[in-house]
């Protein structure tokens, strides 16, 4: 079965679902696909300060605000799954398992991955005292000791939201120097979160759950033990452009899709939006990606370069 848009589009994060409200909007047949469930890495937020004209929300708040206002103007198909693309004259083809969609133009709002640490313990412990996500798993770490890796704005995040929690909290960072913003470090230290500073974290050990760390610092070789009841892992994302490279699209060397500010891609018709394009990682900087995408496949479809020339 073949089913026909003009615009098809890999995601539904902020990015993804912009980008099908902006479609639609500019007549587009458009329509945005989703592996699992929409909402992105901003659905994982335990809250959001920086969105402009919302002080203070829950990322699943605002994230879910945005799903139905998406949902209002452009079909959004879940476990959908894209195996493979090919490229026609004019037109691109996605295949998924049982279903094929022919599309004139297609934007890559794929999204990120969490990074991982690459230590013994931390696959083993997956769900048993390892997270990535403090909004989903933290209430079972109420009360308890806590550590969160990393050292940027996420982690930060995790750890603040942790210590709302009335968990005891350590912040393990590689270097002197946090990365988080200084809004993030005050509100932090206001929580009372100590930080364990020049340090990376070589084993989570543990004996059916995780029980403590192996640490290292690394300005003075020494080694040493921290008993947890769990480990929060926020060192960074990993861009999902597998499928964007299969397809020939162009990434630079950190694996993000290369886009001009247009957001087109090195390939006519295919465009890239939000984190798998790298930039700024916030959710109103996706927002407005997802807009600009939309609108250079708005102006492409309806007016092809080669025919504009
Ligand atoms: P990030 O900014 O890339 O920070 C990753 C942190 O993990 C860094 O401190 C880094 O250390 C550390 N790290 C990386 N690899 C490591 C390893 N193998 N072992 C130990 N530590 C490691 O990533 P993020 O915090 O996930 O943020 C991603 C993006 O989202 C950023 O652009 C951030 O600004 C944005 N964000 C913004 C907000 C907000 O505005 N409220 C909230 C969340 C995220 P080094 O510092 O030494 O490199």
């Amino acid at each position: 079965m073949t089913e026909d848009y003009e615009l098809v589009i890999i995601g539904a994060g902020a990015a993804g679902l912009t980008a099908g409200i902006y479609g639609v909007r500019y007549g587009l047949k458009t329509v945005v696909m989703e592996m699992g469930a929409p909402g992105g890495q901003t659905a994982i937020a335990p809250w959001v300060e920086n969105f402009p004209g919302i002080k203070h929300i829950s990322g699943m708040e605002l994230i879910q605000g945005i799903i139905e206002h998406a949902e209002e103007y452009v079909e959004i198909k879940t476990g959908q799954y894209v195996k493979e693309i090919e490229r026609h004259e004019d037109f691109i083809i996605l295949k998924t398992d049982n279903v094929e969609y022919k599309t004139r133009a297609i934007i890559f709002a794929t999204g990120a991955a969490h990074r991982r640490l690459g230590v013994p313990g931390e696959s083993e412990f997956g769900g048993r005292g390892v997270s990535f996500c403090a909004t989903c798993d933290g209430f079972f770490f109420k009360g308890k000791k806590v550590a969160v890796v990393g050292g940027g704005d996420s982690a930060l995040v995790e750890a603040i939201y942790l210590a709302s929690l009335d968990c005891e909290m350590y912040v393990i960072h590689r270097r002197d120097e946090l990365r988080a913003s200084k809004r993030l470090q005050e509100q932090y230290a206001e929580a009372g979160g100590e930080v364990v500073w020049d340090s990376v974290v070589e084993e989570i050990k543990g004996n059916k759950v995780v029980q403590e760390l192996a640490l290292l610092n690394k300005k003075t070789g020494e080694k040493s033990t921290l008993p947890v009841d769990g480990v929060f892992i926020s060192i960074g994302i990993v861009p999902n452009s597998r499928l964007a490279k299969e397809f020939g699209v162009e990434l630079d060397g950190n694996g993000y899709i290369s886009v001009d500010r247009s957001m087109r891609t090195n390939i006519p018709m295919v465009y890239a939006a939000g984190d798998v394009s790298g930039g700024v990682k916030q959710t109103i900087v996706a927002c407005g990606e997802g807009a600009v995408a939309a609108l250079s496949a708005y102006e492409d479809v309806r007016r092809p370069p080669h025919l504009s020339k």
